[in-house]
């Protein structure tokens, strides 16, 4: 009887370990994903480039149809930054 009673405790205590972990692990996802964007004063970023061949529109970053996969907010295509980069032809 005895030996039933602390198999239930540890199982209840190895359910809320879990369910801890869980928690801890979803926030720590959470944190991470907001946080894979650079702003865009850290990059110098402008939204009207001054380099006739060097806009967000031609860059291997960008996303039509205002977005970039590296640097947060609403870009556009006629924008430019400090990390752009030759899209693929
Ligand atoms: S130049 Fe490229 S990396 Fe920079 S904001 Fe524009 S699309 Fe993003």
């Amino acid at each position: 009887m005895a030996i039933q009673k602390n198999d239930q405790a540890t199982r209840r205590f190895m359910l809320k370990l879990g369910t801890a972990s869980l928690v801890v692990a979803a926030g720590v996802g959470v944190a991470s994903t907001a946080s894979a964007k650079v702003p865009q004063k850290g990059v110098q970023y402008v939204a009207v480039s001054t380099k006739p061949k060097m806009k967000c529109g031609n860059c291997a970053n960008f996303v039509k149809p205002n977005a970039c996969k590296t640097v947060d907010g609403v870009i556009s295509p006629e924008g430019y930054c400090m990390i752009w980069a030759p899209a693929p032809k």
